[in-house]
């Protein structure tokens, strides 16, 4: 009765690639394994969809998990047929489709509503889509919906004492949009069975759709015979315009015709990639040096960004820094000093980095970060979640400057970039031999998934030594690599 049952994720799966479909139901071996990252985003919207429930006190959960289908649907009929009025996880099939819902609420007049509860902060397309399929497969079991509601995330939510669902989340009314898809539903449902009916795989390219809705995992298995460094690296470029390259059997970077429709930061990679030279503005560096100031205090935050909030004064993927590197120069070409703070791992790690900050950071010279937006919003989140602090966080953000603004306006153009211009491709191509390859904490996500490590309080003494050196060394390295950028940068303009 299970077999070739859709269930509400291939369904999903379906509707970005059908390609993605039919691997998924065929070729699961060229699927890598999960990563800690992803693990951790499952694990986050596992709890988000336990706090859903406790917005209904008195649900009854379908306990069988996806290895026991039969099982599920069993036990759901019979709590519908019992009288419950609130059931998590009920369990439904209807033609080729199989569906778990993660709420029901029994209606006065007999009738359901049916409710999704997701980790996002707001209703999106795909949303509709995955409502509309389990609408549909429930009607089709004999239920009548009276409305869908889908439940996420009120990101204006702020958490003072312990975690409240009801104000946690909001409901939003999806009645009308899910009705007006369920005939496209069925139709897709159609089609699908038909793709997974046949021992072909379906051709289809990649495209946007290969990260959009959703990240697929045979990305290593389709994007393989895309080059290094390819038109899919341009930055900004829109997909309408990688399509056309794409179609006219251009893959490569440099292999892009002159002739092709970019924009004048484009036009100029290009031209480093092609020739090998590296292209300099000196007058526009140099306007960009003039604005330094010494002390030169180059900063790097590290964060972590819970659905569900940790600490009181923060909201939800509210971006929490627990980490800070500071080099610091008295004068250029100046000797720097080292300063960081890493938090202990117990409590809100702000105000310990807050304290950090203002006590290390004197009142002159200029804040150098790189892609410095980033730094000047947790500064100025952390200014009015502790109002006490406010002024002199504020004070801050006027001094800082932007180390990534030359490459972004195309100052300095160095063809080892291929166009990027991020400091993990700026760093080796403008400091050879300095290198984030081989880091045991190597970028922002491996810095977030070891401090949720230290924050679970399972690693050993030595393991969590081990993390916290870690992490001093990549965070350390951002800041050192900065004041080497900077040093390349002065030469360039004597
Ligand atoms: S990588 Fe792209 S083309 Fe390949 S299956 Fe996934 S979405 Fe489809």
């Amino acid at each position: 009765m299970f077999a070739r049952k859709l269930s509400k994720s291939q369904f999903m799966m379906g509707l970005q690639c059908v390609k993605r479909l039919w691997l998924y139901n065929y070729r699961r071996d060229l699927k890598p394994p999960v990563t800690p990252g992803q693990q951790h985003l499952f694990d986050e919207g596992r709890a988000i969809g336990e706090l859903a429930r406790d917005y209904f006190p008195g649900g009854t959960f379908v306990d069988a998990d996806f290895r026991r289908l039969p099982q599920a649907v069993k036990l759901t009929a019979e709590l519908v047929e019992g009288g419950t009025d609130v059931i998590f996880e009920g369990a439904f099939v209807f033609g080729n489709a199989l569906a778990r819902c993660d709420i029901l609420r029994r209606n006065a007049d007999g009738s359901w509503d049916l409710i999704e509860a997701k980790g996002s902060t707001s209703v999106k397309d795909e949303h509709l889509r995955d409502v509309a399929v389990q609408r549909y497969v429930l009607e089709g079991a004999g239920l009548r919906i009276k409305k869908t509601l889908l439940m996420h995330v009120d990101n204006t939510f702020v958490k003072n004492g312990p975690l409240d669902a009801q104000r946690f989340f909001k409901l939003e009314d999806i009645t009308g949009q899910t009705a007006v898809l369920l005939a496209e539903t069925a139709r897709d449902l159609e089609r699908f069975k038909e793709v997974l009916a046949s021992a072909d795989m379906p051709e289809i390219s990649i495209g946007r759709h290969c990260s959009e809705p959703y990240d697929c995992e045979f990305r290593g298995y389709c994007w393989k015979g895309v080059p290094e460094h390819s038109i899919y690296d341009i930055p900004r470029l829109s997909w309408e315009k990688k399509n056309l390259l794409k179609a006219m059997g251009i893959l490569n970077f440099r292999d892009v015709p002159d002739s092709f429709d970019l924009n004048e930061g484009q036009k100029l990679a290009l031209k480093a990639e092609k020739t090998g030279e590296t292209l300099l503005d000196r007058e526009k560096l140099a306007a960009f040096l003039g604005k330094i100031k010494y002390p030169l205090y180059h900063i790097d935050f590290e964060t972590i960004m819970p659905g569900i909030p940790l600490y009181d004064a923060s909201r939800p993927y509210q971006q929490l820094p627990f980490q800070v590197s500071l080099h610091v120069q008295a004068g250029p070409g100046a000797e720097p000093a080292h300063f960081e703070y890493l938090a202990g791992g117990k409590g809100d790690p702000r105000p310990g980095l807050i304290r950090f900050l203002l006590e290390k950071i004197g009142p002159e010279g200029t804040l150098l970060a790189y892609n410095a937006s980033f730094e000047m919003k947790r500064i100025g989140e952390m200014a009015v979640d502790f109002p006490e602090r406010g002024p002199a966080l504020s004070a801050l953000l006027p001094r800082f400057e932007d180390l990534m603004q030359p490459f972004l306006e195309r100052a300095y153009v160095h063809p080892a970039c291929h166009g990027r211009f991020s400091l993990k491709k700026v760093l080796p191509a403008l400091v050879p031999g300095m290198t984030y390859e081989g880091l045991a904490v190597g970028h922002g996500g491996e810095a977030q998934l070891a401090y949720y490590s230290i924050l679970s309080g399972k690693l050993s003494p030595a393991e969590e030594e081990k993390l916290r050196n870690d992490l001093k060394v990549y965070c350390g390295q951002d800041t050192l690599a900065m004041v080497k950028i900077l040093e390349h940068l002065s030469r360039l303009t004597p």
